[in-house]
């Protein structure tokens, strides 16, 4: 039986509630998982040693307890796993200001992946329900060319829509299929000429679209085919 954590730092719960969303699906997770750690769904009040802890949220600078979690949770799991934007990206906590009661000092948030080593991040604001399952699945069978890709992300803390631009658009990859702009939770990515044009304002930083993108990793493709 795989041992699983889940850990909530500064987040809005959503990443578990999308986990929750496979219904069916998550009762086939479970007779595979054992849960041993999980603050919204069990009783068990300290992080256990586990085999996977599934994260969601950023990491709170001004907030000790949230550093130490971060670190006993890199201390007690084979396997971190930066579940959803917050955790993955910094997402919409890149936005925060701080100055806000009850805590105005907390101000200051970096992705889990800024703070200690990940292992892989799953994109998303939330992550759908579906890339939950595989994923899950894929950790499960330890099918490494599907976890590749999420592998690769985690080694990436900063994502932006703008990096469609920079990576796919500016490099004469895209091929204007739309996949992005489709992918997108807030509507940023307009398709004008066939080509992606992101609204920054509307960005959330959540990675979906560089994820979904079938040409962003096409020239590391070549490296290996090479
Ligand atoms: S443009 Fe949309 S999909 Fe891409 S990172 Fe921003 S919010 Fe996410
Ligand atoms: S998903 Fe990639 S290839 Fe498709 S339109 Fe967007 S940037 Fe271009």
């Amino acid at each position: 039986m795989v041992k699983v954590a889940h850990v909530q730092l500064s987040s809005c719960c959503g990443c578990l509630i999308s986990l929750t969303d496979t219904y069916e699906k998550l009762l086939e997770i479970l007779n595979s998982i054992e849960l041993v750690y999980c603050q919204t769904l069990i009783d068990v009040r300290e992080i256990k040693e586990c085999d996977v802890a599934l994260v969601e949220g950023s990491v709170c600078l001004e907030d000790h307890h949230a550093l130490e979690v971060a670190k006993e949770v890199r201390e007690k799991a084979k396997i971190v796993v930066a579940l959803g934007a917050c955790a993955a990206f910094g997402g919409l906590t890149r936005y925060c200001k701080g100055n806000q009661l009850p805590k105005p000092v907390n101000s200051s948030f970096s992705p889990l992946t800024e703070v200690i080593k990940v292992d892989y991040s799953i994109p998303g604001c939330p992550p759908s329900p579906e890339a939950i399952y595989s994923f899950i699945k894929a950790l499960l069978n330890n099918d490494e060319a599907y976890l590749k890709p999420y592998k690769l992300l985690a080694e990436m803390p900063e994502v932006c829509g703008c990096d469609l631009l920079y990576k796919v658009v500016n490099k004469e990859l895209c091929m204007g299929c739309g996949t992005c702009s489709a992918s997108c939770p807030t509507r940023a990515i307009t398709m004008v000429d066939g080509r992606p044009v992101v609204d920054p304002v509307l960005c959330i930083k959540c990675g979906l679209c560089s994820f979904q993108c079938p040409r962003i990793l096409y020239p590391s493709l070549l490296e290996e085919i090479e």
